[in-house]
């Protein structure tokens, strides 16, 4: 057990993907309100050139940025990954994650498959949870019933899904989010274990 004395344990980067309407979002706000891991992992929030959604806050959901400025930042080496997904620029600003990781505390991470192979490759030990709907009918169900996507966007998000449920073999680990509870009850499980938290450690 580690005291104020001992060095600080071992942080490391948990990283979410799946494709578009597969819960995530729900799921990962619902994983940082489990009491257990309180002060012990917290969302990177990653910046954005897409427009920001009804209800979505500056500085809480994205930083919503130009086009413009995010480019600046990819050449000032501000980002720890950055993709273009679904013709929008998405990328994890480095410092953030690494002040965290620094301290001792677990960074979240919310990104596509792309920007995860990335954050691997200089982070072998991350732990890579893949959630997947139960079929592709039910994502599109999912994704037309949220209301937010026009058609073309719509059609493009399920053409990317397609690409990304390849990937899934890639991760750790698999949640299917067939029932939100089921979903999050395996999420927490899967990170106290990989994050040595609760009962046991
Ligand atoms: P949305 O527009 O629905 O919020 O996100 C679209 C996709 O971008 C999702 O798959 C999400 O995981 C991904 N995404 C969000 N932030 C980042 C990021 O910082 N880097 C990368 N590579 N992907 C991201």
């Amino acid at each position: 057990m580690s005291n104020k004395n001992s060095p600080p344990s071992k942080a490391k980067i948990v990283i979410i993907s799946g494709p578009s309407g597969c819960g995530k979002t729900t799921l990962h706000k619902a994983l940082l309100l489990s009491p257990l891991l309180k002060g012990k992992l917290v969302k990177s929030i990653s910046a954005t050139t897409r427009p920001k959604r009804p209800g979505e806050r500056e500085g809480r959901d994205y930083l919503f940025l130009s086009t413009e400025i995010f480019e600046e930042r990819i050449k000032k080496g501000y980002f720890l990954e950055w993709e273009r997904v679904f013709d929008n620029y998405y990328g994890t600003p480095k410092q953030q994650a690494l002040n965290l990781l620094k301290k001792g505390i677990n960074v979240l991470l919310c990104i596509d498959v792309k920007g995860a192979k990335t954050v691997a490759s200089e982070f072998p030990q991350a732990l890579k949870i893949f959630i997947k709907a139960p079929s592709l009918k039910v994502l599109e169900v999912r994704l037309k019933a949220r209301g937010s996507e026009s058609r073309e966007s719509l059609s493009l998000r399920l053409k990317v899904a397609r690409k990304e449920l390849k990937e899934a073999k890639h991760y750790d680990h698999v949640i299917i989010n067939a029932d939100l509870n089921r979903a999050l009850e395996k999420l927490e499980q899967i990170v106290y274990h990989d994050l040595g938290i609760g009962p046991g450690f």
